[in-house]
């Protein structure tokens, strides 16, 4: 071990913020209310990733704290442990990476007992909606059974990505949805160009056919253009608040956008690869949001391969 040079003493680890003050005010006042029946399984959809996060390291201090205010106190031992990411009673899947169907297995005995402390076991799932469907299926059998004293929470972007069922089991907390950043204006006319072809059928493919239409780097901000559209669409349902592009596209109905959300989703896998062409990746996208039943559209990849 070698010790810090003279006149250099190491520095103190920075002190880790209580997840509390990172919540909003009336997320916090929200979950305070459903603390005093807490719903075994709750999912936290909405916020950015580091909102959720914060929701449900917050939700863990509610539950355990030893204090008697309205918010954790961030001071005690059940909230100082929290914090530090020691406490015997939280449990965290896939903070890292993907959920395994053995870490799931594993800790079945172990939801069969009650918590270690006075509060509750807080079993948090950090990326419910990139669930292997073996794990969703685990899991639900696991809510199907009481769990006295465990309480788990599934954390997604949106709730229409995650397994129906697990979410009819649950209490779903919405977080404020991020501002985000509205499109650019390039993008912004590919993103009207796009709900004009859903609309008519037309001017599409003269669009992603002329040669250097659209590189990757326009196709990303076309994507993250209407990733923000519509995270507006289902906020707001489409109503006024909703800008003429969210509110055409609320016209996909909740189907339509949970279908959109999904292809955002791969045609954003599909363009990290650099084999992918981008037009194909942009007419997939055009052509999977309207595809209907079974036969939707393969995935882009399919032609990257
Ligand atoms: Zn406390």
């Amino acid at each position: 071990m070698s010790k810090p040079a003279a006149g250099q003493p190491a520095p103190a680890p920075a002190p880790l913020e209580p997840p509390h003050l990172r919540v909003d005010g009336q997320v916090l006042a929200r979950m305070r209310t459903l603390s005093a029946h807490a719903p075994q399984s709750l999912v936290i959809e909405g916020g950015a990733t580091a909102d959720r996060e914060a929701a449900a390291l917050a939700w863990a201090s509610l539950l355990n704290c030893e204090g008697v205010g309205e918010r954790p106190c961030g001071a005690c031992e059940s909230c100082r442990q929290i914090t530090q990411g020691v406490f015997l009673d939280l449990k965290c899947f896939g903070r890292e990476d993907k959920v395994l169907v053995e870490d799931v297995r594993a800790s079945l005995p172990e939801w069969g007992q009650p918590p270690r402390g006075k509060g509750r076991r807080v079993s948090i799932f950090f990326s419910a909606h990139e669930f292997h469907p073996a794990v969703a299926n685990l899991l639900l059998k696991t809510l199907e059974e009481p769990r006295p004293g465990n309480v788990f929470v599934l954390l997604a972007p949106q709730r229409e990505r995650l397994l129906q069922t697990l979410v009819s089991r649950s209490f779903t907390l919405t977080l404020p949805w991020p501002e985000g950043k509205a499109a650019e204006s390039d993008a912004a006319e590919w993103i009207t160009a796009l709900l004009n072809f859903w609309d008519s059928g037309q001017g599409w493919f003269e669009r992603t056919g002329t040669k250097g239409a659209a590189d990757r780097a326009l196709a990303l901000r076309i994507l993250s253009g209407l990733q923000h559209e519509l995270i507006q669409a289902l906020a707001c349902g489409g109503g006024p608040a909703g800008g003429s592009v969210a509110q055409r596209l609320a016209r996909l109905g909740r189907p339509g956008l949970r279908r959109l959300d999904l292809v955002l989703a791969q045609a954003q896998e599909a363009l990290t690869q650099p084999t992918a062409p981008v037009a194909l990746v942009l007419d997939w996208l055009a052509t999977a949001v309207i595809a209907k039943g079974p036969k939707a559209a393969p995935a882009p990849r399919h032609y990257a391969s």
